[in-house]
């Protein structure tokens, strides 16, 4: 069973100005570490707009930049330069009132599953009883039922991201953030995860996922936000991205087609190290429709695409013409 999206707004393009606030904004943000040994630009100028009662998805290849952006939006980073926005406030620290499943499962190791998750009402200041029916609710659905006594140490990979995850949803919030919550589920768990992340959205709540499971964000997600090299190189709604016309940013059309139930082809060799980025587009050296003009200039983000070839509309003038 699918669940169903829906969407109520158009999504596409920069929403910048009017309207309610977003629930997340991001304007021309960038992220730099500076050590002795090396400079890297972690997130480079990236914008991005969340309404609320949406789900983007960020994908992108490891260490691309995805979980330094959601820590930004969370305020546990500074932004360089640019704004981290929510709800139309500025970001100035650490957030309280956001959701954050964690990639790695922040747990108290000396409380068990159940204790762990209901820590999180009581910061919360939750009423004991609706506190108590809400985490049962939260265990069943995470699929931890038979944990609740169990002990960080004793949970698998798995049980202990359902558990970060029944922990980030219970107070809430109107924002939730998550970093790849399904790594190292079975598929079923995968798929309830996930329609458990989609309900909270429904409800008018925002969420921010970083997922490699592309059927999971197929299932669940607005949009798309495909990140390379620190940069989101591609926004698109989620319907037109995943069928039909696809991806217009080669790097993502090459996602896709990497997919085993699509044409299985991999995408050659690896991506840039972000401490010595190319001065042209990041892709141009892994790109079959890289030109001068890709590996001199760096593409600007204009129309949801920073890519030299397909600047506007939704078409890809170099694959069609491959394909023809
Ligand atoms: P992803 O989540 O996409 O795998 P990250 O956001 O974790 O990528 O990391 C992006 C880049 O930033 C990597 O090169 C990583 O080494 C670097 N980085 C992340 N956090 C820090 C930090 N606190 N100090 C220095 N470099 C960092
Ligand atoms: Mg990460």
């Amino acid at each position: 069973m699918t669940m169903q999206k829906q969407r109520t707004t158009s999504r596409t393009g920069s929403t910048a100005g009017t309207g309610p606030a977003a629930a997340v904004r991001l304007a021309d943000v960038s992220v730099r570490f500076r050590s002795k040994k090396r400079d890297v630009t972690a997130i480079g100028d990236v914008s991005l707009d969340v309404a609320p009662g949406e789900f983007v998805a960020i994908v992108g290849p490891s260490g691309c930049g995805k979980s330094t952006l959601l820590k930004l939006v969370a305020g546990l980073l500074t932004a360089s330069s640019g704004e981290v926005l929510l709800g139309g406030e500025q970001v100035t620290g650490p957030r309280h009132d956001i959701g954050y499943v964690f990639q790695r499962a922040a747990l108290l190791e000396w409380r068990s599953a159940l204790r762990n998750i209901l820590l999180q009402a009581e910061i919360r200041h939750m009423e004991p009883a609706s506190a108590r029916e809400r985490v049962d609710d939260l265990i069943r659905m995470t699929g931890l039922t038979g944990f609740e006594d169990a002990y960080p140490h004793e949970l698998s990979g798995g049980l202990a991201q359902r558990a970060a995850t029944a922990l980030a949803l219970i107070g809430d919030a109107p924002l939730l953030l998550a970093d790849e919550p399904t790594t190292g589920l079975d598929r079923d768990l995968v798929e309830r995860t996930v329609d458990e992340l989609r309900r909270h959205t429904d409800e008018g709540r925002a969420l921010l996922i970083i997922t490699h499971d592309l059927a999971a964000a197929e299932r669940i997600a607005d949009r798309v936000a495909v990140m390379y090299a620190g940069r989101i190189v591609e926004i698109a709604d989620a319907a037109p991205f995943f069928g039909a016309p696809g991806p217009r940013h080669p790097y993502a059309r090459g996602l896709l087609d990497a997919l085993p139930e699509r044409d299985f082809a991999p995408i050659p060799g690896m991506p840039p190290e972000l401490g010595a980025l190319p001065d042209g587009c990041a892709f141009a050296a892994r790109c079959a429709y890289a030109d001068a003009r890709c590996t001199d200039e760096r593409p600007a983000f204009a129309s949801d695409l920073a890519c030299h070839h397909a600047p506007t509309g939704r078409t890809h003038p170099l694959k069609e013409a491959a394909d023809a």
